[in-house]
């Protein structure tokens, strides 16, 4: 997608070999007409999946997760990563290991609102080593759903997120695909 790519050669920052950070646009400040292209595109790429639902998990995939679910007319779910006093009866909990906070989380949904039969897209800012993506499609299929698709914004493609999801037979998609960022360069996958 050639507005995102733009936009994260004008102001992404590589922070080292293995971090971009993208605070400008996704992690931090949100840019809205970017986000509504990014919806329009995950929209576009799954649209004949028969799609019922979307899922992400806070904070960073609730901005692309709500403009591909508006785009597909479906609800969006999102995970939670801290317990919640109201979230307490249904849950279904996976464990995820955050790349960036390098320590594991219990991530939740309530059981209400994704069930037998639904079929989810799961949607994320970024994939690197693929443990969010995993713990999500881990989550939808014990809900008795089906994850039919992986939506991420940018991939680090260099990492080993994309093969680890893809080996669960689900689609994945991804809208940016950073080869390296050796140099304090961003160079992307052709
Ligand atoms: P994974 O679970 O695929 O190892 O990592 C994906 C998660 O870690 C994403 O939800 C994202 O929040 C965070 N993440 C991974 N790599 C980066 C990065 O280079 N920059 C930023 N800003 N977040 C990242």
């Amino acid at each position: 997608m050639e507005a995102l790519k733009q936009k994260i050669v004008q102001e992404g920052k590589v922070l080292s070999e293995h971090v971009l950070k993208v605070d400008s646009f996704i992690n931090h400040q949100m840019d809205p007409f970017l986000m509504k292209q990014i919806g329009e595109e995950f929209a576009t790429r799954f649209q004949d999946k028969g799609i019922t639902k979307v899922l992400t998990i806070e904070s960073s995939g609730i901005g692309p997760g709500l403009m591909a679910a508006l785009e597909l007319k479906v609800p969006m779910v999102f995970a939670r990563k801290r317990k919640s006093l109201t979230l307490k009866e249904g849950l279904i909990t996976a464990t995820v290991y955050s790349f960036t906070k390098q320590e594991s989380n219990e991530v939740t949904i309530s059981s209400n609102y994704i069930q037998e039969g639904d079929r989810v897209l799961i949607i994320d800012d970024f994939l690197a080593n693929g443990q969010a993506a995993l713990g999500l499609i881990d989550i939808v299929k014990q809900a008795g759903a089906i994850p039919v698709g992986v939506g991420i914004v940018i991939e680090k493609s260099f990492q080993n997120g994309h093969q680890l999801v893809k080996d669960t037979g689900v689609q994945v998609e991804s809208l940016a695909r950073i080869a390296s960022l050796k140099d304090g360069k961003v160079e992307f996958v052709d």
